[in-house]
């Protein structure tokens, strides 16, 4: 999987101390994004899911934060990943609105296995520096439970 890089301890990527997982790519091009070298697919460096745990494992947390970039830009390899992880806390940062998501049986499948999920571009007129984790109004943080109700 191409991913830009891996940061240990981030108190603003969801609840508590968490490891970053930054995918490489990103098609959603959204006006103000805080983060346009993401949207390079030659942007970052190749790893393998042992490379990902393994630097994961050597930081040591268990709360893991998957973001970019778009992650389903790469659905297979985050649908390895996410089942490689599993038994940690993972959210995950998607451009997709969940109902887009919901669509394919992949997509299903990775959201299945997640603890939260933010969804939707950021949009800049929609901007609320008061909110956590997100950064427009427009942008949902749906917990494990909501997401077994969207999953049905
Ligand atoms: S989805 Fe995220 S990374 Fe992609 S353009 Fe929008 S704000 Fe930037």
């Amino acid at each position: 999987m191409r991913l830009l890089h891996i940061l240990a301890d981030s108190v603003v990527d969801g609840p508590g101390l968490r490891t970053v997982i930054f995918f490489a790519g990103c098609p959603h091009q959204c006006a103000g994004c805080h983060n346009p070298e993401s949207w390079a697919m030659d942007g970052g460096a190749d790893y393998t899911v042992r490379q990902v745990l393994e630097q994961i494992e050597g930081i040591g947390s268990r709360r893991i934060t998957i973001s970019g970039g778009e992650p389903f830009l790469q659905r297979t390899a985050l649908a390895e990943l996410v089942h490689a992880l599993a038994g940690c806390d993972i959210y995950l940062f998607t451009g997709y609105r969940i109902e887009q998501l919901l669509e394919d049986a992949q997509a299903r499948q990775i959201l299945s296995q997640i603890d939260g999920l933010v969804d939707g571009r950021y949009i800049k007129t929609l901007h609320d520096s008061s909110l956590s984790i997100r950064g427009s109004t427009n942008q949902r943080i749906l917990t494990r439970e909501q997401l077994q109700t969207f999953l049905g």
